[in-house]
């Protein structure tokens, strides 16, 4: 399947050979706009900063942005 980012029209593909294309964000818009998110919500803009396991827990994006450090 290839990717189209809604945002930035960047392409990318998953591996799969396929002629569709289907509709999202690239990793970059998608790291802007949780940031952006986050700074909505009154949270640092940290999603995807931290290089260690982050403290604040109570954030909705924790499990997403910590998922490399909890193995
Ligand atoms: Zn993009």
């Amino acid at each position: 399947m290839t990717y189209i980012c809604i945002k930035c029209r960047k392409t990318w593909d998953n591996g799969g050979r396929s002629i569709e294309y289907s509709g999202g964000l690239c990793e970059d818009c998608i790291l802007d706009y949780i940031r952006e998110k986050q700074k909505n919500q009154g949270f640092h803009d940290c999603y995807k900063r931290a290089v260690e396991v982050c403290s604040r827990n109570d954030c909705s994006y924790w499990q997403l942005c910590n998922k490399e450090f909890l193995g």
